[in-house]
């Protein structure tokens, strides 16, 4: 099968591989699907993602797809079954995953890299995904789950106040959960214009500059800040307008190289609470319900549909990424 490599040294690249068939309880997997991410990027750019990173490793992590084949012990899914996969392990058994949190398992890893034909994760990491639902749309499962998890850390309460900064792929799918949280107001912090707009269109009641939301802020009492960019300045100025009782959410990738600071005494006067978010426990199911229902609007944030050679220059160059959510298609049949 093919599948597409980040081989170190900025270099992305399309290999044969040798096929292999479902063990134990694994579920084989025609991918469909993959969304691009932004740690992919930050993979191919010599970073790591959520865990280190040793080259030659296939991209991808988001991924929906249809059953070829399963593993002898394998239970919920048979051929033709319509899936998504969760691509983090959880082995179940270890102290973390014990106490009931799999993004800490000490053995942790990507079980579904969804830049290949063929993904065999085991039973546990797939979601069966309903007719109803096209394959394009399931693969942001995990993205949305991530999301979900974030959101889940700082529970919105109704009738508040948000500011949420950035209006990539991620941004876009957590406005859009904000929106159905019930909450009075959402101003979104964006540079580009264009996608200024797309926030209106998906719910913000505001969508202004960070320039502006620094004066916008001195006149009201933001209550939660929700950071989807992992830039530093960003960052900093989310945790300086944050209001009395603030929550403040730091859900983009920052650099490690570059530690943001803030000022202890502010936060202390403003008894701010400062949360991060790392991966998706438990929340592969309610992603798949949440695009079921059709409340998110995935189409939208798509900004290209590129097949799986077509990455390494993207890798490169950010062209679509930049715009909007990057989708690979493995298979022109769904
Ligand atoms: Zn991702
Ligand atoms: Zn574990």
């Amino acid at each position: 099968m093919k599948a597409g490599f980040y081989i170190g040294n900025q270099t992305y690249e399309v290999r044969e591989i040798p096929d292999k068939e479902p063990q134990g309880d694994e579920v084989k997997i025609k991918v469909a699907w993959c969304g691009l991410c932004g740690t992919d990027v930050h993979k191919f750019q010599g970073k790591n993602g959520a865990s280190l990173v040793v080259p030659p490793i296939i991209l991808g992590h988001e991924c929906s797809g249809i059953v070829v084949a399963v593993g002898p012990d394998c239970v919920n899914f048979k051929p033709g079954d319509r899936v998504a996969c969760d691509p983090s392990y959880g082995c179940g058994k270890c102290t973390w995953c014990q106490q009931g949190y799999p993004n800490f398992c000490l053995i942790r890893h990507g079980v579904a890299k969804g830049f290949a034909e063929f993904v065999c994760p085991p039973e546990q990491n797939v979601y069966h995904v309903s007719q109803s639902l096209d394959l394009k749309a399931a693969a942001f499962v995990e993205p949305l789950s991530c999301v979900i998890h974030g959101l889940d850390l700082i529970s919105l309460k109704s009738g508040k106040t948000v500011v949420m900064y950035g209006m990539g792929s991620i941004g876009s799918l957590m406005l859009q959960l904000i929106r159905h949280s019930g909450v009075a107001k959402i101003i979104v912090v964006e540079r580009e214009s264009e996608k200024r707009k797309l926030a209106l269109q998906l719910g913000a009641t505001q969508a202004v500059t960070s320039e502006e939301i620094e004066d916008i802020s001195q006149g009201i009492n933001v209550d939660y800040v929700i950071e989807c960019i992992g830039g530093k300045a960003t960052m900093e100025q989310a945790i300086q307008i944050a209001g009395k009782n603030g929550k403040v959410l730091l859900f983009g990738l920052g650099d490690p190289a570059q530690p943001i600071t803030f000022n202890q005494f502010d936060a202390y006067t403003k008894e701010l609470s400062i949360f991060t978010s790392y991966l998706n426990p438990h929340t592969s199911e309610r992603a798949v319900k949440l695009l079921e229902s059709g409340m998110i609007d995935t189409q939208k944030i798509i900004s290209a549909e590129l097949s799986l050679e077509d990455i390494g220059d993207e890798l490169k160059n950010l062209v679509y990424s930049r715009k909007g959510k990057v989708m690979v298609y493995l298979s022109k049949e769904y």
